[in-house]
């Protein structure tokens, strides 16, 4: 039975191969054993359709990018030159190469491409060392160095001559929108290939083509250029149809064709009103993971449960697709709970009695399991103030009344003790206390002890 299933998966496995080999081959003449270099362009004639005589040859003509600037001295040879022709790949059929960092440019150095930056390149077919017939331009960085470039036999509009076809090339293995046939607005307004520039989008283009003046079409723009052969002289489309077919072909909405015109003040006779560009489908969402955002936070605390808000971002456009507010659980108070020892009372000052509190919220609990809550209040060891104990020396005496006398006198004393000071205990330390001291120290607490002392004072009868 185990080996059934195994003989079949091995037959979807050949299967799977060979379709694998038949892709990476269609369209490229290259057999099994090519084994490209790493530092060399390829390019494949078989689907041009092009009838290469025996003597012919392909010219490499690669231009952009940093050549001829402060970064890369470079300086590229033109159309036509013979040093540009690619030397056929031994024993392959259709195959031409050339070794950009082999080559020397107009200045007699070698031509040197930087990492990361896009050229362009466009092959000719070279009869007798004329140029005859061309490639639409193919766009290519370092990233494209071993790779074939090949036809799939369809054509595109030359972007400077309307009147002449240009064979699309494409890069084997290596993704069109990134390097692929440069997508340009031709001579007379039609858009044509897929790749946009490195660094550009759509937008840009539009914005060019309606303002930058060209040297290909005698200092006029883009615009004034097809409005010229399109609108007035082939009268194929209107303006409004010129732009508009422009702009749905560069997936722009008339709100970009409206800001191009307005930012670059060219006239036009195209109106936003009566445009008929619908703009690309809006694009599903991708939600990507939620992200918790500050704004709207409620902190949890120990007893309490909080709330944060998190959002779903697009992870392809960065829109907020969603947003839900989501419940943080109460804390719990810290365990263990911090045990705090009793501080006893003293005969003037109140104590505070064992007990446990929590280091965030600094809640009490008279148990180390938190479940008892206590107030300070409920925590406090009464001071012991001995009533008449004005100095809280543990006796009640003479000294007591002068401590009294003096604190009346605002005299200041160390032991004051202003509960025990209150010997009749009506909130009002005064000289009533100090006599009550006195009298209670004499023994006379009531008239009758009074009268005992001094019986002539008082007379009963
Ligand atoms: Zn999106
Ligand atoms: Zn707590």
């Amino acid at each position: 039975m185990f080996k059934k299933v195994l003989s079949a998966l091995l037959a979807v496995m050949m299967v799977v191969s060979v379709m694998a080999v038949g892709v990476a081959s269609a369209g490229a003449a290259v057999s099994d054993n090519f084994t490209p270099e790493a530092n060399k362009l390829y390019f494949d004639v078989e689907g041009t359709g092009w009838e290469m005589g025996a003597k012919d040859k392909i010219g490499f003509y690669m231009v952009g990018g940093d050549f001829d600037t402060e970064d890369n001295a470079t300086k590229p040879l033109g159309w036509g030159a013979k040093k540009l022709l690619g030397k056929a790949v031994e024993g392959e059929t259709g195959l031409f190469a050339i070794e950009p960092g082999a080559l020397t440019d107009a200045n007699g150095k070698n031509y040197v491409l930087t990492e990361g930056v896009q050229y362009k390149i466009i092959f000719a077919r070279s009869v007798s060392n004329s140029w005859v017939n061309q490639t639409c331009p193919l766009y290519f960085t370092t990233d494209c160095l071993g790779h074939v470039a090949y036809s799939d036999g369809t054509e595109m509009e030359n972007d400077v001559d309307s009147t002449k076809k240009s064979k699309t090339v494409y890069w084997s293995g290596i993704d069109p929108k990134e390097n692929g046939p440069a997508l340009v607005i031709t001579s007379i307004g039609n858009v044509v290939g897929s790749c946009v520039e490195q660094g550009k989008t759509t937008y840009d283009l539009f914005e060019t083509f309606i303002s930058e003046e060209k040297d290909d079409f005698k200092g006029k723009t883009g615009l004034q250029n097809a409005r010229y052969y399109t609108v007035e002289q082939a009268k194929t489309k209107t303006e409004q149809q010129m732009i508009d077919d422009i702009g749905t072909a560069l997936g722009l909405t008339k709100d970009d064709v409206q800001k191009a015109f307005t930012d670059t003040a060219v006239e036009t006779a195209w109106k936003y009103e009566d445009s008929t560009i619908v703009g690309p489908a809006p694009h599903e969402h991708t939600p990507g993971d939620p992200v918790a955002i500050e704004e709207g936070r409620v902190p949890a605390t120990c007893e309490e449960a909080g709330s944060h808000v998190e959002v779903t971002y697009c992870t392809e456009c960065g829109e907020e697709i969603s947003r839900e507010t989501v419940t943080d659980n109460a804390l719990g108070h810290i365990n263990p709970l911090l045990f705090v020892e009793e501080v006893p009372a003293t005969a003037t000052v109140d104590g505070v009695m064992a007990h446990y509190e929590c280091t965030r919220c600094n809640k009490k609990f008279s148990d180390a399991q938190g479940q008892v809550e206590v107030t300070d209040a409920d925590l406090v060891i009464k001071a012991t103030h001995e009533q008449g104990d004005a100095d809280a020396s543990g006796a009640v005496d003479t000294t007591d009344v002068t401590v009294i006398q003096r604190v009346l006198a605002e005299i200041e004393v160390q032991s004051y003790d202003e509960v025990g000071a209150d010997a009749d205990g009506d909130e009002i330390v005064d000289i009533i206390d100090a006599s009550l001291i006195q009298r209670v120290d004499a023994g006379m607490t009531d008239f009758a002890a009074w009268n005992a002392k001094h019986p002539n004072k008082w007379s009963a009868e």
